[in-house]
C-alpha cells in the first residue's frame, strides 16, 4: 500500500484592520491528489453554513415558459436516436428516457430526462430516480459502442442538478458522453492509474479504500459494495467518491451496482441540504477493460453561490489555473455526512 498524503499548510500573515492593524496569521492549506498530483487549495472554514436557497421563484418562472423536457410535449419535440442505436426512437428504464441532445459536445451526447416532474427538490431524490436514470445511460452507452465501436470507446454519465452547477433547465436531466478518447481529467486519471498498477503491482483503487478505511477521518463507509470517501484533495466543496470495486468497463456495472450508487449518493446530497449547498456536479467515471489499474466510480460535488442569485463559486484558480479549491476541510466533511441522521453508510 502506497498511497501517498502530501499537504502543505501556508501561514499568511497581515495586519488586521478589525484588531487595530494587530499581526494576524491565517492558514490555508495546499494538498497533492494521491493519484495525479494535482494541486488543491483549502482555505478551512470549520463549518460551512450557506443562506438557505430558495429555488421557488426560478421554478415557478421556469414553469412559464417552454420546457421540452415536460410530459406534454416530450415526445413531439425531444429528437429521437437513429434505428441502429434505438430501434424505438427513444431508450427507456423506468421513468427515465433517454434522448439526443440537440446540441451534441462530443461525438455522441445524449441527454436522459430522469422523472416526468418538471422539479424535484433535493429532498425528494430517491434511490429509483437515479438508478433508473443512470441505467438509461448506461443502456445509451452500451448502443453507441455496439454500433461505433471506435467513436464510442470512452463514456461518462454526468448531472447537472440545478442552475449554479452548469444546468440550463430546471427539469431532472443527466448529460451522457461518449467519444473516441477520454476526457482530459478521466485521460490523466486513466494513465495514473495504470501507471500505479506498474509500480505497484496492486490497484490505486483499492489501496485507495483500504488506505482510508484504516485511517478513517475521510472514510464514510459502504452502500453494498461500493465504497464511499471524501476526497483527500478535492475538487470542489464536498467532494465524495463512490467507488466500486471490480468495475471498470460500460459491461461491468450492474443494475444492483446503480442501485447501491444511488444509495451513496443520496447520503450526500442530504449532507448537501443540511448546509444549504443548493446545488451539485455528478459524474460516473468508466473506462476500458485494457485500461489497466482502473475502477469505475462516481464522483459528486457541491454547487453554490456565495452572494445569493447572483455570482460563481467558479473563479480563476479553476478557469485559468486549473487549480480547484474549496472551503470546507475533507475530514469536516465527512464527519458532518456520519452525522446525518439518515446516514445509510455501513
Ligand atoms: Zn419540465
Amino acid at each position: 500500500m502506497t498511497i501517498k498524503f502530501s499537504r502543505t499548510q501556508n501561514e499568511s500573515v497581515y495586519l488586521d484592520p478589525r484588531k487595530d492593524f494587530e499581526p494576524k496569521t491565517v492558514v490555508s492549506e495546499t494538498r497533492r491528489d494521491p493519484l495525479t498530483g494535482q494541486i488543491s487549495r483549502i482555505f478551512p472554514f470549520r463549518k460551512l453554513m450557506l443562506h438557505q436557497h430558495d429555488w421557488t421563484p426560478f421554478v415557478e418562472e421556469s414553469k412559464q415558459k417552454f420546457c421540452p423536457f415536460c410530459p406534454e410535449v416530450m415526445e413531439r419535440v425531444t429528437p429521437k436516436f437513429p434505428a441502429p442505436i434505438a430501434a424505438e426512437g427513444r431508450i427507456r428504464a423506468g421513468d427515465a428516457v433517454a434522448i439526443p441532445n440537440l446540441n451534441p459536445y462530443g461525438k455522441h451526447a445524449a441527454v436522459v430526462i430522469m422523472t416526468d416532474r418538471h422539479y424535484v427538490p433535493m429532498h425528494e431524490i430517491d434511490i429509483q430516480l437515479i438508478a433508473e436514470s443512470f441505467r438509461a445511460g448506461l443502456i445509451y452507452l452500451q448502443r453507441v459502442a455496439a454500433v461505433d465501436p471506435d467513436g464510442a470507446r470512452y463514456g461518462s454519465i454526468n448531472w447537472n442538478y440545478m442552475p449554479y452547477s452548469g444546468g440550463s433547465l430546471i427539469h431532472p436531466h443527466l448529460q451522457v458522453l461518449a467519444e473516441p478518447e477520454p476526457c482530459t481529467f478521466d485521460n490523466r486519471m486513466i494513465m495514473a492509474s495504470a501507471e500505479y498498477a506498474r509500480n505497484n503491482k496492486n490497484n490505486y483503487w483499492t489501496d485507495l479504500v483500504e488506505t482510508e478505511a484504516a485511517r478513517g477521518e475521510r472514510y464514510l463507509g459502504k452502500t453494498g459494495r461500493a465504497q464511499w470517501l471524501c476526497a483527500y484533495a478535492p475538487r470542489h466543496v464536498g467532494d465524495v467518491l463512490g467507488i466500486m470495486p471490480g468495475r471498470r468497463t460500460i459491461d461491468d456495472i450492474t443494475d444492483q451496482d446503480l442501485n447501491e450508487l444511488a444509495a451513496g449518493l443520496i447520503n450526500v446530497i442530504r449532507y448537501y441540504a443540511s448546509c444549504n449547498i443548493p446545488s451539485f456536479n455528478t459524474a460516473l467515471y468508466l473506462a476500458r477493460q485494457e485500461d489497466e489499474g482502473f475502477t469505475a466510480h462516481v464522483r459528486i460535488v457541491g454547487r453554490f453561490t456565495i452572494s445569493p442569485l447572483v455570482g460563481s463559486d467558479i473563479t480563476h484558480m479553476q478557469i485559468l489555473h486549473d487549480d480547484p479549491w474549496t472551503v470546507i476541510l475533507p475530514e469536516v466533511v465527512a464527519e458532518e455526512i456520519k452525522k446525518e441522521p439518515l446516514n445509510q453508510f455501513a
